[in-house]
């Protein structure tokens, strides 16, 4: 029996309609299920210039350029720690924790810019959505994918909810792009959750936040800021959404969310407070949203591909969104695992065998950013060190700028691993005291 579609797609988030969009420019039928209407809000604003080649790839760039989101140049650090930290050889490290970067010091391959966006994650998706739509895929909204059957060896059913109604379709393979909702993750039984990340954020949009007061210069005011708070692994995210708007989310310790009685609205004004002046600047804005709230989002999973099937995405793995690397991985796993996929198609075999160049590429790149994340939790001062010191800036900037799909170990990562290693061993170390809590067991085999 001939499958309704060659390729169904669950979630039409940036990974499902970026697929979908390779899929169908390459002449493949292919359908995706999205349980949403959108637009829908989303978490996840902040984008990194490797969304830019793949955006280009499928051909939705221009669409991008005209929607007008605020375009992102770099990034910024802030701290309220006032002394002075040991410089410990490292260069320019005399203000503690701050530092900011911009994208024009580094040219990235295959990225015509020095600047990436922005965005407001409910117009963003939509575009992403109805362009795969416009290239030929039959995108289904408001239809959920209730569970997937690969008891026939020769397609894959899906049982979906149409209205009041249970459908099957049947396909060729399926990808998983559900996100974090993971869908074949949960039914398959391969999610792991991380053992070490049990992060938890809080978030919301204010209206006429005054951005160039918090900036330093001019040019930092459209960057993404990071805002350390005085308290350990937690952080402040100011992300531009439009030129009035502001999107503004506390990450911590879950546990430290338990501890503050559940309640959101007072447990970000309570941790918001640790730094009066950004407090203070919140206060006099107007917040256009309601409190939301993110957890249980770090995980892995023990399979990402098999016999017909792929995952993508936040489907395939979430760790921590301090990098914004998220979408960057929705976007390059779907554009990995298609390469994939039209060659599966062209031979007529949905093996796993046919996606394991997607698998170990995947698994490379997100181990990177697992190690740097992890860093960057347990020694804070040694990131912006890095930052800051000439040997290291670049590099750092390669993996700020998403560039970690060549396959090469990012230089830097080494040099961190090897200071980390030195200030954990030894108690007299006089960055010992600035360890942070998470110690990740970066060769863990599932990640
Ligand atoms: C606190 C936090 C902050 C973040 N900040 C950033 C950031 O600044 N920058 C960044 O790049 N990333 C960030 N991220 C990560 C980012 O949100 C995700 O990586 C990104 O959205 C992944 O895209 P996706 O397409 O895989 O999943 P999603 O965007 O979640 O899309 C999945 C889609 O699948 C649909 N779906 C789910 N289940 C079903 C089903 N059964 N049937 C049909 N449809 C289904 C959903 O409705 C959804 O539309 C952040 C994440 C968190 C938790």
């Amino acid at each position: 029996m001939k499958p309704d579609f060659d390729v169904a797609i669950i979630g039409g988030g940036p990974a499902g309609s970026t697929m979908a969009s390779y899929l169908a420019r390459a002449g493949l039928s292919v359908a995706v299920f999205e349980s949403e209407t959108f637009p829908r809000p989303h978490v996840g604003e902040s984008l990194v210039p490797a969304t830019t080649p793949v955006l280009h790839e499928i051909g939705v760039l221009d669409k991008i350029d005209e929607a007008n989101f605020p375009k992102k140049y770099g990034a910024s650090w802030t701290s309220a720690e006032s002394r002075d930290i040991p410089k410990m050889g490292y260069s320019g490290l005399s203000h503690g924790w701050t530092a900011d970067i911009a994208f024009v010091e580094r040219n990235q391959p295959g990225v015509d810019r020095d600047y990436t966006f922005h965005v407001d994650r409910g117009l963003f998706d939509s575009i992403l959505l109805r362009h795969a739509d416009e290239q030929g895929a039959k995108v289904f909204n408001g239809v959920r994918v209730l569970k997937t059957d690969f008891s026939d060896p020769d397609l894959v059913r899906l049982t979906v909810r149409l209205a009041t109604r249970e459908v099957d379709f049947t396909a060729g393979m399926v990808v998983d792009a559900s996100g974090r909702q993971t869908l074949l993750g949960r039914q398959l039984k391969v999610k792991v959750a991380d053992p070490v990340f049990d992060q938890y954020a809080v978030h919301t949009w204010f209206e006429g936040l005054d951005r160039e007061e918090i900036a330093q210069d001019a040019a930092q005011v459209d960057h993404i800021f990071v805002h350390f708070l005085p308290i350990k692994d937690t952080w402040v995210w100011q992300i531009p959404i439009t030129d009035k708007i502001t999107s503004i989310g506390v990450v911590t310790q879950k546990k430290r969310f338990a501890e503050s009685a559940g309640d959101r609205e007072q447990f970000f004004w309570d941790f918001v407070s640790s730094r009066p002046e950004l407090h203070d600047a919140l206060k006099n804005a107007e917040r256009v949203r309601e409190f939301k709230a993110e957890g249980d989002y770090s995980y892995a999973m023990k399979q990402i591909c098999g016999d017909r099937f792929v995952l993508i995405g936040d489907a395939a793995r979430f760790v921590d969104p301090i990098f914004s690397s998220g979408v960057s991985v929705a976007l390059n796993s779907a554009r990995i695992a298609a390469q994939d996929i039209i060659a599966a198609h062209a031979a007529g075999d949905y093996d796993k065998k046919r996606f394991e160049t997607y698998e170990t590429k995947l698994r490379n790149a997100v181990k990177y950013w697992y190690e740097f994340i992890s860093i960057y939790y347990r020694l804070n001062v040694l990131f912006t060190a890095f930052v800051q010191d000439p040997r290291y800036r670049i590099d750092v900037l390669k993996m700020l700028q998403g560039d970690v799909y060549d396959g090469e170990e990012p230089k830097a990562l080494k040099a961190m691993r090897e200071v980390v290693a030195e200030v954990e061993n030894n108690p007299d170390h006089l960055w010992h005291p600035y360890l942070g809590t998470l110690k990740a067991p970066t060769s863990a085999p599932s990640f």
